[in-house]
C-alpha cells in the first residue's frame, strides 16, 4: 500500500553530520515500508498535512518496557537502594505480567511518535511479542547471566527472521557480572556479529567499584580486556571520562543517555554529549524504564538532554538540533537500524504532529524545531506514528489501542496489587 503525508505544513529531518533541515508545504511519499518520494507525491492512501509537522519517528534507544508496572512503586530512593526494592518487585513477574506491561509501554511510545525501541527485561519473547501487536520496531535479546550465554546465543540465531525485531545480547552491567561471564558476553558478540546493550558509568559508585575491581574506569576496563566495540552499545555514561570518549570514537563504541533517569535517581552528572557527538560517538536518546523516569516521553527527553548538558557544563552550546538529532537519527545509529531520517531510499518510520495546540504557538518556520523539543506535549500533538509504512498509531487505532490497553489493565492488576503491598511491609 503506497501513503502520502500531502502537504505537509513542515518537514523536520537531520542530515547526517549538517544538522537539522526543514522543508516547507511538500508532500512525503511512501512505498513499499520506505519514502520514495519528497516534494509533489501521489499514492492511493493520502493524509492531509496541513497545519502539520512530520518527523522521523523518535528512537527510544533504552527502555525497560514492561516497568511501566512499576511506575510510581519507588520514587524517593538513591539508585543501589531503589534496585533492590525492584528487584524483590521483579521477582513476582511473571511472562504474563512482562507481556502486557509491555503492551501499555508500546502503545503510550506509540501515541508518542516513538517508531522503535531497545529493552531489557525478562522474557523478551514477550516483549517482541508485545512490539509486534503493537507494530513497534524492538532491539533487544536474553539478559547474560540470567540465562547462559550460549542459551542467548542460541536465542538470537532462533529469533532472525522477525521483521521488527533486531536480537543483541543484553549484559545488564558490569558490576552484575561476573568476569567469565563477561568474557563469554563479548566473545560470542563477535561470533555472531550482534550487539552487546550495557549500563555504564551511570553512577559514581559504579566507577569507583570498577577501579577497585579493574583498576580503571569501566570504559576503559573494557578497552584494555579487549571488549570495547563498533558492537558495543553504552546507556548512561554520566560519569565517564575524557579518555574514555577517546577509547569509544577509536572503537566505534556508540553511547546512549536518559538524562530523566539520571536526575531523579540524583545521580549528580549528565554525560558530555557535546563532547561525544563532536568526536563522532553515536549519541541516542532513551528513556530508561518508568520506575525510574515514570514518562516514556521522548518529546520530554529531548528537552531535557538540553536543559541537562546546560545545567551541569554552565554551557549553551547544546542546542534543540543536537537533541532532536539524537532522538531520531542518533537513537537509529545507536540501535544499528537504518532511519532517523526522512529521506528518499530510508525506511518510513516517521511521526505526524499537530501544530494546532497553543503549547506549539506560533508554529513559523524559525521556531518549530524549537517548539518540538521544548514545548510540544506527545499526547495532544503526535496524531500519527508510521512504522515500515504502517499506521501504528492514528484515529483510525485509537478504539483498538484503547481496548487493548483496557484488556492489558486487567491483566496486570494482581502484580500491581502485590507489589504495593509489598513496600508498605517495607516501609511500615
Ligand atoms: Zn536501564
Amino acid at each position: 500500500l503506497s501513503l502520502v503525508l500531502k502537504r505537509c505544513s513542515y518537514v523536520l529531518t537531520p542530515v547526517p553530520g549538517k544538522g537539522v533541515r526543514v522543508l516547507e508545504d511538500v508532500d512525503v511519499g511512501i512505498d513499499g515500508g520506505v519514502i520514495d518520494c519528497i516534494g509533489s507525491c501521489s499514492g492511493e492512501h493520502r493524509i492531509d498535512c496541513r497545519g502539520r509537522a512530520a518527523i522521523p519517528a523518535l528512537g527510544n534507544a533504552h527502555t525497560h518496557a514492561a516497568m511501566v508496572l512499576l511506575r510510581g512503586f519507588d520514587d524517593d530512593h538513591e539508585l543501589f537502594d531503589w534496585l533492590r526494592n525492584v528487584n524483590a518487585a521483579e521477582k513476582l513477574l511473571t511472562r504474563s505480567d512482562v507481556y502486557f506491561g509491555t503492551v501499555i509501554a508500546c502503545v503510550e511510545m506509540a501515541m508518542g511518535g516513538v517508531g522503535a525501541f531497545q529493552d531489557m527485561y525478562f522474557y523478551p519473547d514477550a516483549v517482541v511479542e508485545a512490539a509486534e501487536r503493537v507494530g513497534l520496531r524492538v532491539c533487544t535479546g536474553p539478559i547474560a547471566g540470567l540465562q547462559s550465554v550460549r542459551d542467548v546465543a542460541s536465542w538470537i540465531k532462533d529469533s532472525r527472521r522477525r521483521p521488527l525485531l533486531k536480537p543483541l545480547i543484553n549484559a545488564h552491567s558490569l558490576y552484575a557480572l561476573e568476569d567469565d561471564v563477561l568474557e563469554e558476553v563479548f566473545e560470542v558478540s563477535r561470533e555472531l556479529g550482534v550487539d552487546v546493550h550495557i549500563h555504564v558509568s551511570e553512577t559514581r559508585d559504579e566507577v569507583a567499584m570498577s577501579r577497585k575491581r579493574f583498576g580503571y574506569p569501566p570504559i576503559e576496563a573494557m578497552e584494555r580486556r579487549g571488549w570495547l566495540s563498533d558492537r558495543v552499545i553504552a546507556v548512561h555514561l554520566n560519569w565517564v571520562t575524557s579518555w574514555e570518549l577517546e577509547y569509544m570514537a577509536r572503537r566505534g563504541a556508540r553511547a546512549v543517555v536518559c538524562p530523566s533517569s539520571g536526575a531523579k535517581l540524583a545521580v549528580g552528572s549528565f554525560a558530555p554529549v557535546y563532547e561525544m557527538m563532536g568526536r563522532g560517538i553515536a549519541v541516542g536518546l532513551g528513556t530508561d524504564g518508568a520506575c525510574s523516569a515514570n514518562r516514556i516521553n521522548m518529546l520530554d527527553e529531548m528537552r531535557n538532554f538540553v536543559l541537562l548538558y546546560r545545567h551541569n557544563y554552565w554551557d549553551t552550546r547544546v542546542k534543540a538540533e543536537h537533541a532532536f538529532v539524537a532522538a531520531t537519527y542518533g537513537s537509529y545509529r545507536a540501535m544499528g537500524l537504518r532511519g532517523g531520517v526522512i529521506d528518499v531510499g530510508y525506511p518510513a518510520d516517521v511521526a505526524v504532529l499537530r501544530l494546532d495546540h497553543p503549547c506549539t504557538f506560533p508554529p513559523t518556520r524559525r521556531r518549530i524545531l524549537s517548539h518540538i523539543v521544548y514545548s510540544a506535549n506527545p499526547f495532544t500533538c503526535v496524531e500519527y506514528t508510521i512504522v515500515g509504512g504502517r499506521i501504528v498509531w492514528g484515529p483510525e487505532r485509537r478504539e483498538e489501542l484503547t481496548k487493548l490497553v483496557e484488556e492489558a489493565e486487567a491483566r496486570v492488576r494482581d502484580f500491581v496489587q502485590r507489589c504495593d503491598e509489598l513496600m508498605e511491609l517495607h516501609t511500615s
